[in-house]
């Protein structure tokens, strides 16, 4: 924790593949803005991992690398992995799902907040109906990696996926919603499972919610069966401030979140262990059919960068990155994906401009 406390943030830079590659750069530039403007020190060291490094010499998460970052690091800043010439992913899942696990990240968190009316698919809704928080359980659930294949490449084959939920994993996620909902005042949150088909795992979901809620009686919970609460978000996003849920359905609730707010181009994502070393990514992934064209989106990498400041205390220049970026929204300096006429280096420079300015 002292670490934490440190007055220069020191950051870990992992641009990876793709539009990663493109939008970090941005997110690094605005972030120094608004550390300059804040009077406030970083010190950021980038990492090469991706697909080239894997492809050149087959690094994907060094073995030491959690410890380094627990050591040296205060947070570390994603873009995103994955690249058509590496098939499956390897050096995606084990550099990412492998720091999720390893660092212990067991919150992600992904707001779903309507920044401007125009950017939602959703008839007659405006800012006021689209502000939820997804907290998504990171460490286990149907992401462990438990599992195989028996007769792999015959016409026998079995194929297993094993969903594990533990007690203690199922409870801190669950906790954390209530006491994210209870320290900023929010009245509701909203569990989803899908306990209705799944006996054993969500069943435990239902029982440990059944009894952390008890402990909040000033919010009002509810619970969702996932296919319901796809359903509900889009009939009424109003009627959610958190969501909490398991690793799967987080995923998908969260994409679909993001298609409510404007697109995975705007969407931020922070992967915490809370009073640890944490990673914020934007939520879209190396996207490679836009990757080298500058059309990028990069607001949910500078958002997510706004996400790491808030998170290391540093909230003045969280809010700056943040008005910046409504700001770019509103004067329609953006990239195509919503409906602007810039680049991605273009947008970077507007916003690192306004960060500057304020
Ligand atoms: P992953 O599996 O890694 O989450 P994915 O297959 O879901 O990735 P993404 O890479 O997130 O896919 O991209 C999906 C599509 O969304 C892309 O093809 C692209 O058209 C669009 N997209 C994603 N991110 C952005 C962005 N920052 N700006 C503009 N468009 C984007």
């Amino acid at each position: 924790m002292a670490e934490r406390s440190r007055s220069a943030k020191r950051i870990a830079i992992i641009p990876g593949d793709g539009i990663g590659k493109e939008v970090i750069p941005e997110a690094v530039k605005v972030l120094k803005a608004a550390a300059a403007a804040g009077g406030r020190e970083l010190a950021l060291t980038e990492f090469d991992w991706g697909a080239d490094r894997y492809l050149r010499d087959g690094t994907t998460l060094p073995a030491d690398a959690p410890e380094m970052f627990r050591r040296d690091f205060d947070a570390i800043l994603l873009g995103a992995l994955g690249d058509p010439r590496v098939p499956g992913n390897q050096h995606g899942s084990d550099i990412l799902i492998g720091l999720r696990f390893k660092l212990d990240l067991y919150v992600n968190a992904r707001p779903c907040e309507l920044f401007d009316r125009r950017l939602t698919p959703l008839k007659d809704r405006t800012e006021k109906d689209i502000n939820f928080i997804v907290f998504r359980e990171n460490t286990e659930g149907l992401y462990s990696g438990v599992g195989g294949f028996f007769k792999k490449g015959t016409a026998d084959e079995i194929a297993t996926q094993e969903d594990i939920n533990t007690r203690k994993g199922v409870e801190r996620i669950i906790r954390y919603a209530f006491e994210f909902a209870r320290g900023r005042g929010l009245k509701r949150v909203c569990m989803s499972d899908k306990s209705n088909a799944l006996a054993f795992g969500h069943d435990l979901w239902q029982r440990v919610f059944t009894e952390v809620r008890r402990e909040y009686t000033e919010i009002e919970s509810s619970h969702m069966y996932i296919d319901n609460l796809l359903m509900q978000m889009m009939r009424d996003p109003s009627q959610f401030q958190v969501i909490v849920t398991c690793n799967l359905f987080g995923d998908i609730a969260s994409d679909l979140g993001a298609g409510l707010i404007g697109g995975l181009g705007l969407a931020p994502s922070g992967n915490i262990h809370p009073g640890e070393v944490s990673l914020f990514e934007p939520v879209h992934g190396s996207a490679p059919d836009i990757a080298g064209k500058n059309i990028a989106n990069p607001m949910g990498a500078v958002l997510a960068a706004g996400m790491m400041c808030a998170y290391l205390g540093w909230t003045a220049e969280a809010q700056n990155i943040e008005k910046a970026v409504r700001a770019a929204i509103r004067e329609g300096k953006t990239t195509a994906d919503i409906g602007g006429p810039l680049g991605t280096r273009q947008v970077g420079d507007w916003l690192a401009n306004r960060v500057a300015s304020s």
